[in-house]
């Protein structure tokens, strides 16, 4: 049976991830909708190889190149957020979200509504509106509306807990390789340019969430996606630095059994497994010889190194719309910082100040989780943050 699927954030290093596998097997597919920003070739290049119903940009202004590049294949072309938001409400079985931050909270809701399975790459849907999330599966659960993890991290917790009761479980640990900053000394982060910040040194990921991995934001975002997913309670989650990047999560049980998820560093397996759940099959990723490789290592995340854990715990323990704020914080400083106006280290000093001073605004933070609120939030804390940023 053929499945309709379609791929939010198709250009990118998920998106092609997530291509490379569904073009392996053409028949088994009907593409709806690929989405992408500024990428326009590869946009259209993707949507006539796997003869997309619709390609839409994010972006208006590059409307007019992708409708020239789509001439004559019979194609649709749109841009701009509500089009991409629009073409989430197409009929489709299972849909990819790997738009990168924010930006990919409506179009996932958007799916879950039509009774959509959402492969979760994108985190910060559930760090910013994890229960609205959730609350949308499970109202549109009949239909077919389901949440699958994508977060390599989150994908081998999945995957540990099948079979098993969630009263079982104690802890849960996260990995984290420590991005491309881990072994420097302290006193150096400030002068880590954008280039050192954007190479990892296991993975191959877009810009952004790279440069979140060396500064931990990407794993304090996943301390946040693993308390909405599996509803535990913060202080049952852990974060392990592990260098190898090879065991991607453990599950902890009331036994004292530790059940770690082990495979390559290679996000073909978490989306695969996505694809393909419930069932198993054969993916193209490498098979890992653990006696060449010898031996795992594991410390626990140093704190003053990387203080946006600490941070991620404080929202955790604050709830509501916190997590809009951080998130929101979180990228604009990111904005900053690779537009070479805040130096690495004052990265998690301006979202702590948009931490401090938003959760002092009356009714933001506890008000309900909706839409509305979440841009609500999201808006309040860019603008804190470029005041900070503009204002040091
Ligand atoms: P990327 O930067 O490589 O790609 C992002 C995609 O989103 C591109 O198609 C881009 O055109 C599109 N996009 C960017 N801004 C947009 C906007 N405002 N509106 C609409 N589309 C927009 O990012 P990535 O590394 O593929 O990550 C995608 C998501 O998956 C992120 O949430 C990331 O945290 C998560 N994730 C990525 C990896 C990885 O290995 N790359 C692993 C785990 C989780
Ligand atoms: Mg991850």
């Amino acid at each position: 049976m053929t499945r309709r699927i379609s791929i939010f954030g198709s250009t990118g290093s998920i998106g092609e991830s997530t291509i490379d596998l569904v073009a392996r097997d053409p028949q088994a597919y009907h593409i709806v909708a690929l989405t992408g920003g500024h990428n326009v070739a590869r946009l259209a290049e993707q949507a006539i190889q796997l003869k997309a119903e619709i390609a839409v940009t994010a972006h208006e202004a590059n409307l007019a190149d992708l409708r020239a590049r789509l001439e004559g294949t019979g194609i649709e072309a749109a841009a701009g957020a509500t089009a991409i938001e629009e073409a989430a409400r197409r009929p489709a079985d299972w849909v990819m979200s790997a738009i990168v931050g924010a930006a990919g909270l409506p179009p996932g809701l958007a799916a879950l509504e039509t009774g959509a399975t959402l492969a979760l790459a994108n985190k910060e849907s559930l760090v910013t509106a994890g229960p609205l999330v959730l609350a949308t599966a499970a109202k549109h659960r009949e239909k077919g509306a389901r949440l699958l993890p994508v977060d390599s991290e989150h994908s081998a917790v999945f995957q540990g807990l099948v079979g098993e009761e969630m009263d079982a479980v104690e802890r849960i640990i996260i990995t984290a390789s420590g991005g491309a900053f881990r072994d420097w000394p302290l006193e150096e982060l400030k002068n880590a340019t954008l280039a050192q910040a954007s190479s990892h040194p296991n993975w191959d990921m877009g810009q952004r969430i790279t440069i979140d991995s060396a500064s931990m934001f990407n794993k304090a975002l996943e301390l946040i996606e693993t308390r909405e997913f599996f509803g535990v309670s913060p202080d049952r989650i852990e974060v392990l630095v592990h260098p190898q990047s090879l065991v991607h999560a453990l599950v902890g049980f009331s036994d004292g059994a530790l059940m770690a998820h082990v495979g390559p560093a290679d996000m073909r397996h978490a989306i695969g497994y996505a694809l393909h759940w419930p069932e198993r099959r054969h993916l193209p990723v490498d098979r890992l010889d653990l006696a060449a490789i010898g031996r795992l290592d594991f410390r626990p995340p140093d704190e003053r190194r990387w203080p946006a854990l600490r941070l991620a715990r404080e929202v955790m323990a604050e709830g509501g719309l916190s997590g809009a704020v951080f998130n929101a914080a979180k990228e604009s400083a990111l904005d900053g910082f690779i537009a070479g106006e805040i130096d690495f280290v004052r990265m998690s000093e301006v979202v702590e100040e948009v931490l401090t001073r938003l959760s002092a605004v009356a009714g933001l933070i506890h008000a309900e989780i909706n839409l509305d609120n979440v841009r609500a939030a999201d808006q309040m804390a860019r603008t804190e943050a470029r005041r900070i940023i503009e204002t040091a």
